[in-house]
């Protein structure tokens, strides 16, 4: 089969690699939806010599099949594994990290935090911008039968990382939220926390993308390239400042701003990956009582819950794409993305 390769410095191969066969505990996945994601332009972009050690994920070995965004169906099982935890053509997401399987971070399904380091599908694993892809059964997460594999896909990564965050800044209807990057993270906490029943503040310095927060469902857009975000937010909020600011981008000045442009007593996350944050730690953060949460993902259990609240909720997580694209058709893909101003991207197989 044929897998897409990061080369780096914004370079890709198609690669040939041998048909993947289960090993013990293992099954092979027949992928339909392979997303492409903000965090994948890191290693698109990153110097030859490796951008995955910069981000904290250890060096690769040899050619790895990116995409970490797999949805797909149970083409075969491995020895060991039971037709009732896989059973063949079912419908799949992968929680796309492995660990020890032992430890306590792996025994509750954050197997990304793994003791022993983990390994990152699409990333020092194979992924799955393939046709097949080979994980360990306790990597699959069921996608309900009303999600398209697209959709399943987003939740793998970019709308599953919103989803997390929301959560675990324990985002009410009450609130009003401030988010940071309208890019598919973005755009997904838009859209969950529109129907989580919050009132979002979109930022972002794309003009197509604050179009397109607007039509999911925000209550007011910020250009933080034409007007001081901090202070267009006290303004829409009667000199408050938001509830709620995640950071989406990664960008330093994203991030400071996020943090300024919370209320006293107000939370923050942070889930743009890489890059640094310098703050004035007494005034931004000691004076106001501030709430700082760094997020990575999702559990395997939060996965699941995710995938079952877009269901229930109807919420139509297949707008985020703008494209639909072939394997053979990578490069011109992530050259696009590279652009950061269109919507998600996804290879269908
Ligand atoms: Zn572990
Ligand atoms: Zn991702």
């Amino acid at each position: 089969m044929k897998g897409v390769v990061f080369g780096g410095e914004r370079t890709l191969e198609l690669m040939s690699f041998p048909d993947p066969t289960p090993g013990p505990g293992e099954v092979v996945l027949e992928i339909k939806a392979s997303g492409m994601c903000g965090s994948d332009l890191k290693f698109y972009r990153a110097s030859k010599s490796g951008g995955t050690a910069s981000l904290g994920l250890g060096a690769l070995a040899g050619p790895v099949i990116a995409g970490h965004e797999p949805c797909g169906v149970v083409a075969a099982l491995g020895p060991g594994v039971a037709e009732r935890q896989a059973p063949l053509g079912a419908r799949v997401m992968v929680h796309h990290y492995s660990g020890c399987g032992v430890c306590p971070h792996c025994r509750s399904g954050w197997a990304q935090l793994c003791r022993e380091g983990p390994i990152v599908y699409g990333v020092t694993g194979h992924g799955a911008h393939a046709r097949f892809m080979k994980v360990p059964v306790s990597t699959l997460v069921a996608l309900p039968d009303e999600l398209g594999f697209d959709t399943g896909a987003a939740i793998s990564c970019g709308t599953g990382t919103a989803y997390g965050a929301l959560v675990r800044m324990g985002l009410s209807g009450r609130d009003r939220i401030a988010i940071f990057g309208q890019g598919p993270v973005g755009l997904s906490a838009t859209q969950l926390a529109a129907a989580m029943g919050a009132r979002v503040l979109a930022l972002d310095v794309s003009p197509e993308r604050l179009a397109r927060a607007k039509e999911f469902g925000c209550e007011a857009i910020v250009d933080p390239g034409k007007s001081d975000p901090v202070a267009a937010i006290k303004e829409l909020t009667h000199g408050i400042g938001a509830d709620l600011a995640l950071d989406t981008s990664g960008a330093p000045a994203a991030r400071l701003a996020a943090v300024r442009s919370a209320k006293t007593w107000g939370t923050v996350c942070f889930v743009g990956e890489g890059d640094t944050v310098t703050l004035d730690v007494s005034r931004d953060l000691l004076r106001r009582q501030l709430t700082l949460i760094g997020s990575w993902t999702f559990s395997t259990v939060g996965q699941a819950e995710c995938a079952r609240f877009i269901a229930e909720r109807g919420i139509a997580i297949d707008r985020l794409f703008t494209h639909r694209w072939r394997l053979e058709e990578a490069e011109k893909a992530y050259r696009l993305f590279d652009a950061q101003t269109a919507g998600k991207g996804v290879f269908l197989m």
